[in-house]
């Protein structure tokens, strides 16, 4: 075979669902030499990371550190350390990402009880009162930022519902840390997971993790072995916890990335951060809603950091996705189950939700709209998200 030439992939502009671009400085440290995993240097960096990582997710849990997989891991690393065969487990779907979860809890041989709202909306506390104290499961596990809907499930009086029948509750924070509050600790969250490639402007490659001394307390009253070696909490914490003995081979190179993605969040602040979210979501939001295109979640439960908008009629999804592409350097996402076809999704997370994306990305969906004979004011997008900005 002849030897593939040197990779040069064109530019692009990552404003999908993730992976999000990774910040010119992550990009930077990870050409940092290795470290071997057990030099008290590369230590050293753990524990940095970890305490940081404390602080991003705004929690004292001592059990906070990065999974060395994606964020679908963290997943796994939450439901597998805390349900056991036979428990059981209330799951929340509200759109594509809760159903992985509902997968993952019953491979555990958990008994698991779905509970279903409609794409695009939420679910209010009083129906998920009602469904833990009708089952009183041992966990019950919800998306907080539903990446295929743009919808945010509020989770602030959600722990103290799972208090009262001794629930653990889970939260799914993949496309919410970084970009909108996460707080474990003041809302009662036992176990918590995120990934890299989304708020946090890294590659994907990680997925940290939280758990609760309750989390904590139930891993070790455990009657089972966990079904995965690799996740296993009760081995992995000998590695991320005490003693930093041998479980597997940190991928130094994404440490050091989420360091520095997370030094970055510290740097510009949480408040500031999340400000910074919203004020780019309002001026893309008002420039797609000139364009023509509708949200499809609550607009009560709008995500910031993703956008998700019905295609208007006669716009074709893939031919327009790929015109976006190859002339514009810009990658969006499609719709996922209920809105395969029908939607695009944009996400403007971390580092990207900036001015230069929004206004990038509104002038290049309005030509593509043109291209498909949708009639657009010329600049509509672009003058209504400049309105916003100056309002605001
Ligand atoms: C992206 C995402 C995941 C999966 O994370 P991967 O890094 O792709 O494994 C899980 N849940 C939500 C809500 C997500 O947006």
């Amino acid at each position: 075979m002849t030897i593939p030439g040197q990779l040069n992939p064109s530019p692009r502009l990552l404003l999908g669902p993730g992976p999000s671009d990774a910040h010119p400085r992550v990009l930077s440290v990870m050409t940092t030499p290795l470290l071997g995993h057990l030099d008290p240097q590369f230590i050293e960096i753990m524990s940095e990371t970890q305490e940081m990582l404390r602080q991003v997710f705004q929690t004292k849990n001592a059990l906070t550190f990065p999974v060395s997989a994606t964020g679908t891991a963290g997943m796994e690393t939450c439901l597998v350390n805390l349900l056991e065969p036979g428990d059981k487990a209330v799951v929340g779907t509200i759109g594509y990402f809760g159903n992985r979860m509902v997968d993952i809890a019953g491979r555990t041989g958990a008994d698991v009880t779905v509970l279903e709202r409609p794409w695009g909306q939420v679910f209010e506390p009083d129906m998920i009162r009602d469904a833990v104290k009708r089952v009183k499961p041992k966990v019950l596990a919800l998306v907080h930022a539903e990446t295929s809907t743009g919808a945010m499930q509020p989770l602030e009086e959600i722990g103290a519902i799972c208090r009262e029948t001794g629930t653990l509750l889970v939260a799914d924070c993949v496309t919410s840390l970084g970009c909108i509050p996460v707080k474990p600790d003041e809302w009662g969250i036992d176990a918590a997971f995120s990934c890299s490639q989304k708020g946090l402007s890294c590659p994907p490659g990680m997925a940290p993790v939280t758990f609760s001394e309750r989390a904590v307390a139930a891993l070790k009253a455990r009657k089972t072995k966990v079904q995965s070696w690799y996740l296993d909490l009760t081995t992995i914490m000998g590695y991320w916890g005490g003693d930093r003995a041998y479980h597997h081979t940190a991928p130094i190179t994404m440490v050091y990335a989420i360091r520095e993605g997370l030094r970055l969040v510290l740097e510009e602040g949480l408040e500031a951060r999340y400000a910074r979210h919203v004020r780019n979501h309002l001026a893309l939001k008002a420039g797609l809603t000139a364009l023509g295109l509708a949200y499809t979640a609550d607009p009560n439960h709008q995500l910031p950091q993703l956008n998700a908008v019905r295609l208007p009629d006669g716009v074709d999804d893939a031919a327009g996705r790929k015109r976006l592409l190859t002339e514009f350097g810009i990658e969006v996402g499609g719709g996922l189950g209920d809105l395969k076809g029908k939607a695009w999704r944009i996400g403007i997370m971390g580092q990207n939700s900036r001015p230069g994306c929004v206004y990038q990305v509104l002038t290049a969906v309005e030509q593509v709209l043109k291209g498909f004979g949708v009639k657009v004011e010329p600049g509509a997008g672009v003058g209504a998200a400049e309105r916003a900005y100056s309002a605001a």
